[in-house]
Formats: structure tokens, C-alpha cells, sequence
């Protein structure tokens, strides 16, 4: 508690009343250093498909190459306001622990990122992006070594050390003031979204559409159109193999944890979770890494439950169907998190309205070499000849 509400002081203090110009200290870095604004593009090719005008806010353009940067930006600076002299983090596929090494780099603080074992085997690129940052790694054993433990014992060394360190959380979860901060952060997606649509178009989208892991991507595009009720707000979750939940089994073939999942409290927040009948998180499942999570956001439950954002689901097949799609129609790789809103559009078109926005969160250099292995293991209609890249890259 005593670091909640510490936290929490200074988000109010810095982030809410820009006290000592955080706030314009921030605008200015995440302009110079990550690239903003990120520019919104007609998709000219999915548009004709379609028959909807398609527009891609392009977060994949952002330093980095997703919306990361923005959250681990804004807190690592946070930080510094704070007095702080310690960064940690957690990862699971190395994604956030990355773009928060690189923030504490261009910040000049001392990082320590915490990732399960079994994440670090599985992600060796990014384990070494971090470490040329200059970040410690430090491997979690517990459980199942992934990112469940790792968020775990990142609040343990938190709780320890609070003086002189700040955890950064890497989605819109946890404790308050966290879910809530992390969606502020990331909101500069939406603000501009909404203004360069406007110009482009002269009105509002009929929808946004963004992929849904603990949903931090999906409440910074959304936030700004909350309270636009002729805007569609769907958010796509990881529908894996299967929607069916094995309770029993404590194993869940989906990460879909507002479609399919019931509420409990993790990690410091009541929300949708995949749990079992006595309460214990299930083991999730997705293609896609960064969207393989049992829980989401508390305010991304909260809006489905009051009936303003609408979950869907889009499967693995699906997901990495967009993925080839998107690169071969319009030239973008998308990270195969994005590539489930792109599944979405596809099978589900008639539902965006004439106009829709879709958030593109993230490019998928980081995922070549699992595109090879689910490209492989699966009959993709639209996939190029595989054959010469069976051993991986
Ligand atoms: C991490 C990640 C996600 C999922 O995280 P959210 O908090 O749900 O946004 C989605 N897309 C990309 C590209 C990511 O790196």
C-alpha cells in the first residue's frame, strides 16, 4: 500500500496537474525520441476490398515498433519526477521490457527487467535488446516461468524497494492507479486518431478496432472516443484454437478474457479473468505472445460490462491469415497481435460501418520466425510458398 499510494500521489501531482511541465516534458520526448505523432493512412487496397474506407493508425511506426514506447516512455519518466534511481519491469515476450530498456537508456536510469525462464528461451532477440540497452535480465523459475510470475515477483522486488524504485507496469492492468495511468499514456493514440480523421474526413469514424491482450493498445485508442456514442468500440481478443474453456483441466485454448472469462481479482484488480471453478488462473493460449494473458484491464471490463466496447474473437487461423494479407495488400507486416484485427475486418466487414479506424499496434519483424512455424503447421490460403524457409530463418 504504502507504494500504491505513493504512486498514486505522483500521478495525480505530475501526470494529472503537469506539475514542473511533466506533462510537456513528456509530449516533447515521445515527439523527438519515439516519433510521434504516428501518421493515419487510408489502407487504398482493404478500402476496395472491403468496400469501407480503411484507416491504419500506424503505431507500428513508432519507435520500437509498436505503442509500447509510449507507456514505458511516460513512466520511466515518471520516475525521474519521483526521484526514483531504479527502474524494474516485467516481460513476457520481451516486448515491454524492451521498449522500457530503451526508455531508461534514453533516461539514463539503471534497469532490471524480470521474465520467466521459459520466456527467455523463447525470446532471445529481445532478451539481447535489452541487455544492449543496458538492462539486467533476471530470470523467473516459479510456476510456470512466464509472464504471470514474472508481474508477481517484479510486486515483490517492488514492495521491498519502493524508495528508491518504480515498477513499470507494461498494460492497463494491476492496482490503481496503474490501469488508469497506463490508459493516459497511451490516450495520445486516440487524440490523434480522432483529429487526423476528422481532417481527413470531416466527421467521426463509424468504429475503432483494436487488438485486445491486457488491452493497453485497445484503451489508448478508445479513450478518446468514449464519449463519441455514434463510434463502434471492438475490441479483438485472441480466440486461439478454441472458445471452449476447460475448467476442469485448468487450461483455456484462448486469451479471450472478456468474451469467455468470469470475474475475480489478479494482480491487484477486479476483472475478467480465465479461471477455473476454484478461482485459480487457467493457463492461456494465443498465436501471438503479447496477447497470451488471463486477465485484462479493469476498465476495458468495466466498458464491456456497461455495454460500450464490444469483445470479439478472431482464431488463431484467422490471425495469422491477416497477418499475410495485410503484407501483401497493403505492405505492412503486421506483429500477429495486430494481425487479429486484421482477422477481424476480414471475416466481419459488413460490421465496421463505412468508415473504420483500426489501431495497427505493433510490426511483426519480432514474430518472422514464429509466421514460419504457424504458417508451416497450418493450410493458410493466402501464405506464399513456404518451402525454402522449413528450418526457420
Ligand atoms: C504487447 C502488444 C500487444 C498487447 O498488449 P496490450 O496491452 O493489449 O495492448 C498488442 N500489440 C502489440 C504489437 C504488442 O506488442
Amino acid at each position: 500500500m504504502p507504494a500504491i499510494e505513493e504512486l498514486t500521489d505522483a500521478y495525480e501531482r505530475y501526470v494529472l496537474n503537469n506539475e514542473d511541465g511533466f506533462v510537456d516534458e513528456f509530449r516533447r520526448r515521445i515527439r523527438d525520441f519515439g516519433g510521434r505523432p504516428t501518421p493515419l493512412q487510408r489502407a487504398d487496397r482493404l478500402s476496395e476490398r472491403y468496400d469501407t474506407e480503411v484507416y491504419l493508425k500506424r503505431e507500428d511506426l513508432l519507435h520500437g515498433g509498436a505503442h509500447k514506447l509510449n507507456n514505458a516512455l511516460g513512466q520511466v519518466l515518471l520516475a525521474k519526477y519521483m526521484g526514483k534511481e531504479r527502474i524494474i519491469a516485467e516481460t513476457g515476450a520481451g516486448q515491454h521490457g524492451t521498449a522500457t530498456a530503451m526508455a531508461a537508456a534514453h533516461l539514463g536510469m539503471p534497469c532490471e527487467v524480470y521474465m520467466g525462464e521459459r520466456d527467455i528461451n523463447r525470446q532471445r532477440p529481445n532478451v539481447f535488446r535489452m541487455k544492449i540497452n543496458g538492462s539486467e535480465v533476471t530470470p523467473v523459475t516459479t510456476g510456470r516461468g512466464t509472464l504471470k510470475e514474472a508481474i508477481s515477483e517484479t510486486m515483490r522486488d517492488w514492495a521491498t524497494n519502493v524508495e528508491d524504485t518504480h515498477y513499470v507496469i507494461g498494460s492497463v492492468v494491476g492496482p490503481h492507479p496503474f490501469p488508469r495511468m497506463v490508459r493516459d499514456f497511451q490516450a495520445i493514440i486516440g487524440e490523434e486518431a480522432r483529429e487526423q480523421i476528422r481532417e481527413r474526413t470531416g466527421a467521426l469514424p463509424d468504429s475503432v478496432v483494436a487488438c485486445a491482450g491486457g488491452g493497453s493498445n485497445t484503451m489508448g485508442a478508445f479513450h478518446e472516443f468514449v464519449g463519441d456514442e455514434s463510434v463502434d468500440l471492438l475490441a479483438v481478443e485472441a480466440g486461439g484454437s478454441s472458445l471452449a474453456v476447460d475448467t476442469d483441466e485448468g487450461v483455456a485454448p484462448n486469451s479471450a478474457s472478456l468474451s469467455t472469462g468470469s470475474e475475480g481479482v489478479l494482480h491487484g484488480a477486479r476483472t475478467k479473468l480465465l479461471q477455473d471453478l476454484d478461482g485459480q488462473i487457467v493457463e492461456s493460449h494465443s498465436v501471438s505472445s503479447g496477447l497470451d494473458y488471463a486477465g485484462v484491464g479493469p476498465e476495458l471490463a468495466y466498458l464491456v460490462d456497461e455495454g460500450r466496447v464490444t469483445p470479439v474473437t478472431v482464431d488463431d487461423d484467422a490471425a495469422v491469415e491477416g497477418f499475410h494479407r495485410l503484407s501483401q495488400e497493403e505492405g505492412i507486416i503486421p506483429a500477429l497481435e495486430t494481425a487479429h484485427a486484421f482477422g477481424y475486418l476480414h471475416e466481419h466487414h459488413d460490421e465496421v460501418g463505412d468508415v473504420t479506424v483500426i489501431n495497427v499496434s505493433g510490426r511483426g519483424d519480432k514474430d518472422l520466425d514464429t509466421a514460419i512455424e504457424e504458417t508451416a503447421k497450418r493450410d493458410v490460403p493466402n501464405a506464399p510458398d513456404m518451402s525454402m524457409f522449413e528450418g526457420g530463418l
